[in-house]
């Protein structure tokens, strides 16, 4: 290890762990606190306050408030100025923030870097955008003399609710619609991993949001996150994360038939023809659904390989999985970090049960790594299952580890049938060489982003989200403000 960081007294200590209602970080009002962990040591980092239904009542009281405050008469201009300050403090303490995410959920330094131009490229993406929200004039087929516009309006009072698996990024991507269409918001962060939205909070701040505009309440999502989902005076939900809690997230917004956006899971398909570059398309594919160990939404966990390559690909792809460097996020070297917590490292562990006794063969991996220094974390080797169908249910369920399965297929068609069924539809990559494949894939493949000869990269501008059950509104992009946004609709008699 070569980072010249101590862990809990430089980066962990300072940070608050209160929730963070009205401007101040406070004590939950029971006085519960829980305890969250480093998942490459089984180290307890910080004991943060345990926030529940009560605390969300004061955090979306404080949201009204500050929604109806001073924040309405900011100005979109005003509103920019915030969001440029902010992004320019997440541009000077990054690498802290990209420390707390390595700490809190694993994530490696080096892959925390790479993240860079996206955290800081978010808020300044949302901050482009308060200035171009704005109505129109429309035609008029009323009797008389009649002119009628379009106001767009913020929707309210925002409950986020966002998972463990990218904190910075997502909290990040949770936080710039809400700013930049005049919103405010009451954020419940996953309890894997809190304290990077903290951090955030404090940032925000910093940079002249006032107070009660974002308040953040860490908490379970049985107690805090059904709160907010079910609270009347909660205008709209976002959430991010699985499909299963997703449902519960509908259910509870019923209570006010409040506005709900759902970013959820996937089992998404990475097809690989014959005449794609290969050296390409195994590096690519590889960490399609290695990177972050597999902890990613899109991961094209399931190859979908031409079978006159199959072979060579799920030979050439095992090697390139037995050589990533598994081990703690701290270590540059370290490619592939461990697994969040014990209960999904055990999840991910019953699914090799499941695939073995399915009949498929690990190429590649297909257990937890114990030896040396990742003995008390939770460290799972990358791994490649061959001989899958896609009726098994490694390839119909996401696992949420690094956990590929490699099926194979003779004709395009074939191959966008595979891809397509699948109860999700969040992403799919393709590769070749040929053009008009390619084309004919990224239409065929029902999901919301298709990547062709890459796979994965995400970015503010382009929309994204899901087809099917990977749930439904986009984020990024012009969309994405559609989502915080009301339309009122004015007419107006002029004689
Ligand atoms: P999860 O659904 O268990 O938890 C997500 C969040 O919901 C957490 O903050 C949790 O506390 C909260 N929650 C849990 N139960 C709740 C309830 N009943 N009411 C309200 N809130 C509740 O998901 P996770 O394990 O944290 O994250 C992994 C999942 O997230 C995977 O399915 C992954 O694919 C998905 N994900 C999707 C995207 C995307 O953009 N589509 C991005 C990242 C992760």
């Amino acid at each position: 290890m070569t980072l010249s960081v101590n862990p809990i007294a430089d980066i962990i200590a300072p940070l608050p762990k209160g929730l963070l209602i009205d401007g101040a970080f406070v004590p939950a009002l029971s006085g519960k606190t829980f305890k969250t962990f480093n998942p490459a040591t089984g180290e307890v980092l910080a004991e943060v306050a345990e926030g529940d239904a009560a605390d969300i009542d004061l955090a979306v009281a404080a949201a009204r408030r500050a929604f109806a405050g001073p924040w309405s008469r900011f100005t979109p201009f005003q509103r920019q100025h915030c969001l440029l300050r902010f992004a320019d403090l997440v541009e000077k303490h990054f690498d802290t923030l990209a420390l707390i995410d390595v700490l809190d959920m694993g994530a490696p330094i080096t892959a925390m870097q790479a993240r860079r131009q996206r955290a800081i490229g978010l808020p300044r993406f949302y901050a482009g955008m308060c200035t171009v929200i704005a109505g129109g004039t429309l035609p008029n087929s009323l009797p008389g003399e009649v002119f009628t516009y379009t106001l767009k309006e913020p929707v309210g009072v925002v409950g986020a609710i966002t998972p463990w698996n990218a904190p910075l990024t997502s909290t990040l991507w949770k936080m710039g619609p809400v700013l930049a269409t005049g919103c405010t918001m009451v954020l419940k962060p996953a309890e894997d991993a809190p304290l990077t939205a903290l951090r955030l909070g404090e940032l925000l701040l910093e940079a002249g949001v006032p107070a009660g505009v974002v308040n953040i309440v860490p908490g379970f999502g049985a107690t805090a996150g059904d709160a907010l989902a079910r609270h009347r005076d909660v205008d709209k939900v976002a959430f991010t994360g699985s499909d299963l809690t997703g449902r519960k997230i509908v259910e509870a917004s019923k209570t006010n038939l409040k506005r709900v956006t759902l970013e959820l899971g996937g089992k998404s398909p990475d097809i690989i023809f014959a005449d794609c570059d290969l050296e390409a398309a195994v590096a690519g594919a590889a960490m399609g659904v290695f990177a972050n160990s597999g902890q990613i939404c899109v991961a094209g966990t399931r190859l979908l390989v031409e079978r006159p390559i199959y072979e060579e690909f799920v030979a050439r792809v095992s090697a390139y999985a037995g050589a990533l460097k598994v081990g703690n996020g701290l270590d540059p070297a370290t490619q592939i970090g461990p697994i969040v917590n014990a209960r999904q490292l055990e999840r991910i562990t019953s699914y090799m049960e499941i695939g073995l006794g399915e009949g498929v063969t690990a190429a590649a991996g297909g257990k937890r790594l114990t030896e040396g220094a990742l003995k008390d974390g939770y460290f799972f080797e990358p791994t490649v299952l061959s001989g899958v169908t896609n009726a098994m249910r490694i390839a119909q369920e996401e696992i949420f580890g690094p956990v590929a399965a490699a099926i194979p297929f003779d004709t395009p068609e074939e191959a966008a049938a595979l891809a397509n069924d699948s109860p999700f539809g969040l992403g799919g990559g393709v590769w070749t060489t040929n053009l008009s494949t390619a084309h004919r894939m990224a239409k065929a493949i029902r999901a919301g982003t298709v990547w062709v000869n890459t796979y994965g990269g995400l970015d503010p501008v382009v929309p994204f989200g899901g087809y099917k059950a990977s749930g439904y509104g986009r984020e990024s992009g012009t969309e994405h403000l559609d989502a915080y946004l009301e339309t009122k609709s004015v007419v107006m008699k002029l004689a």
